[in-house]
């Protein structure tokens, strides 16, 4: 028997229909679309890409944004004094500060800063207090841990009176999911780095939501028969590439982590970057990156594929719902963005 795959791109579409229904019922009653401010600060490209898809997501279901790009230079009363803008604009629906920040900046003191009632990413201190307590709700949730939820109760899962068993704990993912499944009257172990046993605690649960974001660490023999599991997990898996052939097959464009080969993984992690290549060098894109020569005595390892922190292949076969990685929880992250962009705009409503 192999488990049922938890198709989250499909869940994803569908909630973002209901968005799409939402916003135009409120237009069409002559309120106005929410609005998404989005706040990025610096020039990292991956959050500049992060943001663009959060823009597109939201006009493809008719909310509109507004994106505030400040300079990598930007200093903590900038930021604080656009956030207190933002909160104060009667227009401004919900507020999203795309982590991280530069270095130099206080994280906390700016999300903080963030009206609770506007904060679509459910981190302000008073939404992840509420949350925490009995009979009380919060504005918001962060967007995953409601993705997460929405797939159990899609695929039928029996969460009241389940043992749920949580690996993390994060205020992103791992704490929001354990306090969600709590209120939804699941007994919920949360584990972490600390914990003994990880190996027998998982084999109890009928809910295994894993997000630890360590590659495939978790293996059939370590999830119960017949369990719902919910990998959260984004890990990047690099498989060994000898250096002798590199320039044999490597291509201009792959990404490599490189090792001396005297050192240990961690400690001799030296360069992952994108790889360029001539006929006679490979070097990494970063200015300040070493050359690598073909007498170079490293390991090379070549990212290969993206995992989550369950292997697929051996769990899929004890476990009666799995999410894929890619394809699972990924996608539900942005459609519940704009699910709390719509509440935003209810709650604003009601002011
Ligand atoms: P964090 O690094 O903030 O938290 C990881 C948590 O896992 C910590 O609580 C840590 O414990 C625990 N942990 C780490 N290693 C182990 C281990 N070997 N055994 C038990 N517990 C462990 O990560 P996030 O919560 O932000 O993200 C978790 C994963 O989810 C990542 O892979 C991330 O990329 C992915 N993610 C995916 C999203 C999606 O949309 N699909 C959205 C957000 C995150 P301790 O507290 O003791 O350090």
């Amino acid at each position: 028997m192999t488990a049922t795959i938890i198709d989250g791109t499909a869940v994803a579409e569908k909630v973002r229909a209901e968005v799409a229904e939402r916003v135009a019922k409120r237009v069409d009653s002559g309120k106005s679309a929410p609005l998404l401010a989005t706040v990025l600060v610096g020039n990292d490209r991956a959050s500049a890409s992060y943001v663009r898809s959060k823009h597109k997501a939201c006009a493809e279901v008719g909310i509109e944004t507004r994106g505030y790009q400040l300079s990598e230079t930007a200093t903590q009363s900038e930021v604080e004094r656009l956030v207190s803008e933002l909160n104060e604009a009667p227009d401004v629906s919900g507020i999203l500060v795309q982590l991280p920040l530069p270095a130099h900046l206080h994280e906390h003191d700016i999300l903080d800063l963030v009206s609770a009632e506007k904060d679509v990413d459910g981190l302000h201190p008073m939404n992840i207090g509420l949350l925490a307590m009995k009979d009380r709700e919060p504005f918001h949730t962060a967007c995953t841990p409601l993705g997460c939820i929405r797939l159990l109760e899609e695929y039928g899962a029996q969460i009241a009176g389940s043992h749920a068993v949580v690996v993390g704990r994060s205020n992103l993912v791992g704490s929001p999911v354990a306090q969600l499944l709590r209120n939804m009257d699941a007994t919920v172990t949360v584990c972490h780095t600390h914990t003994q046993d990880l190996a027998e605690i998982c084999r109890t649960a009928d809910i295994l939501v894993m997000a630890a974001g360590v590659g495939e660490m978790i293996e059939g023999n370590m999830v119960k028969l017949d369990a719902y599991v919910i990998d959260v997990g984004i890990n990047d898996v690099w498989v060994d590439h000898p250096a002798d052939t590199l320039y044999v097959s490597a291509e201009t464009g792959d990404n490599f982590v490189a090792h001396r080969a005297d050192e240990s993984e961690k400690g001799g992690r030296r360069k992952q970057g994108v790889l360029q290549l001539s006929t006679e060098k490979a070097w990494f894109k970063a200015d300040d990156a070493p050359e690598i020569s073909k007498e170079d005595k490293i390991s090379l390892f070549r990212k290969a594929r993206m995992a989550g922190d369950v292997n697929f292949e051996s769990v899929k076969h004890v476990a009666s719902h799995i999410t894929p990685v890619p394809g699972g929880v990924g996608p539900m992250t942005i459609a519940y963005l704009l699910v709390n962009t719509v509440n935003a705009a209810e709650i604003l409503d009601a002011c």
